[in-house]
Formats: C-alpha cells, sequence, structure tokens
C-alpha cells in the first residue's frame, strides 16, 4: 500500500522543528498539506487561495514564513522568475531545471545529464566547487510560439 501523500514530509518538517526548539503549528500543517497537493511552481499567492477555502483565517504573512521554514527544511525550492517568486516541492524529487513562458506565465521542466556533467567539467576546470545550480531558460511556449505576430504584441 502506498504511504499516504504527504507523510514523509510531515516526518521531515516535525524533526526539522524540533531540532530547532521550535513548535508545532496547525496552521502550518494545513499549509504544508496544500502546498504538496499543489504540486508545482506555486507562488505565495495561489497558496494562499488554495488555503482559505478551507481555512479563511490564515494570512498571507503566515503561509510566507511557512514556506521559508520548508525550504530550510528541505521540503520546498524557491525559484524567481521574472520577479515573483514561486516555490515547489523538493522531498525526493530528482534535481531539474526550467523553461519559463515569457507570455503566458507556463513552467516546463527539464533534466539533462549532459548539462549536469559538462557543467560540472567546466567548474573543475576553473576549480570552482559547485553547491547547487539553477538553470531558468525564458522564451515562448509552443502555444505562445504558434501565435500571430501582432496577437503576442497586443498582450
Ligand atoms: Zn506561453
Ligand atoms: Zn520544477
Amino acid at each position: 500500500m502506498p504511504a499516504p501523500i504527504g507523510r514523509e514530509e510531515r516526518e521531515v518538517l516535525a524533526s526539522y522543528l524540533s531540532r530547532h526548539r521550535l513548535k508545532r503549528s496547525a496552521q502550518r500543517e494545513v499549509i504544508l498539506d496544500a502546498f504538496l497537493k499543489a504540486g508545482r511552481h506555486v507562488s505565495v499567492e495561489d497558496l494562499l487561495q488554495r488555503v482559505r477555502r478551507g481555512h479563511p483565517e490564515i494570512g498571507r504573512t503566515t503561509i510566507y514564513r511557512a514556506l521559508s521554514l520548508f525550504k530550510e527544511a528541505g521540503l520546498a525550492s524557491e525559484l524567481l522568475l521574472g520577479g515573483e517568486a514561486r516555490f515547489e516541492p523538493k522531498w525526493n524529487r530528482d534535481h531539474h531545471d526550467h523553461f519559463v513562458c515569457v507570455s503566458c506565465g507556463e513552467i516546463l521542466e527539464f533534466q539533462s545529464p549532459e548539462i549536469e556533467r559538462l557543467q560540472l567539467e567546466i567548474a573543475e576546470r576553473v576549480g570552482f566547487k559547485v553547491e547547487g545550480h539553477r538553470h531558468t531558460i525564458f522564451g515562448r511556449c509552443r502555444r505562445c510560439a504558434s501565435k500571430p505576430a501582432r496577437e503576442a504584441r497586443a498582450r
């Protein structure tokens, strides 16, 4: 039987909180649940909308603080995409990078062992010790790229 969604993440969060002598909070658990269910690339605003359906008392600041904590606990990663921060679940997910459509905001993921290998080779050549990286490639998605130019300009 598969483990229920988020069980492992809840354990990771609980152990992070106890290591840092922080209290557990019911609101934070609600936010974690909504974050994991939302899946990918949510903004603070997206998550606020989702959480507020069941919990109108939870505010933006609480969401923002919870996301920062998830980040520190290794459960979320933050992407800065053209001025807006987005968050995605990180636990048990393979490393990947992103294409971002500048027209509609769509985000596509990609993985490339060749790129990963190449950048490590280059880093080694210049004596740089890599701890992580983010590739965000901007452009237009298939749908937006196929629109006539005047329609694209009207946006
Ligand atoms: Zn697009
Ligand atoms: Zn992603």
